[in-house]
């Protein structure tokens, strides 16, 4: 597996091992992972903690994004792919789209590259979660 998908699978764990959200986030600059979050709305009770949010805010305060890649284990919705937009993210790599396509077309609009690595690994850890959690989920993509 691409290892910055890997880093972002990983955080997708820990968010799961702390009785979260599957969905874990990795931003890319010049070859390093520079910032890193899970999906944390459930532990901080903060519907704006998707796994790209908390990565942002991980790597803080970089000059520019132009060159950056956001990895995340899934398609990031229209909150995450507003940041992309927002601070001029070029690239963003999915570990996959089957459980959520998200804001893909939103992204291609604006001029991101999205790539889906159809991962069987992010697919099932995710595939799971909603299944034994549906409330949970829907409430966190704003679905009743
Ligand atoms: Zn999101």
């Amino acid at each position: 597996m691409d290892k910055f998908m890997e880093a972002a699978l990983e955080e997708a764990q820990k968010g799961l091992n702390e009785g979260g959200i599957p969905i874990g986030s990795a931003l890319v600059k010049n070859g390093k992972v520079v910032g890193k979050g899970h999906n944390m709305r459930i532990q901080e009770n903060d519907p704006m903690a998707h796994a790209e949010i908390v990565c942002l805010r991980d790597a803080g305060r970089i000059e520019t994004y132009g060159d950056t890649i956001l990895y995340s284990t899934l398609m990031p919705c229209y909150l995450c792919a507003g940041a992309a937009v927002q601070f001029g993210i070029k690239k963003v790599i999915v570990g996959e789209a089957e459980n959520f396509t998200g804001a893909l077309e939103f992204m291609e609009e604006h001029d991101i590259e999205v790539i889906n690595l159809n991962d069987s690994k992010c697919k099932g850890i995710m595939q799971k979660f909603i299944q034994e959690n549906k409330e949970i989920w829907f409430e966190d993509i704003g679905k009743e």
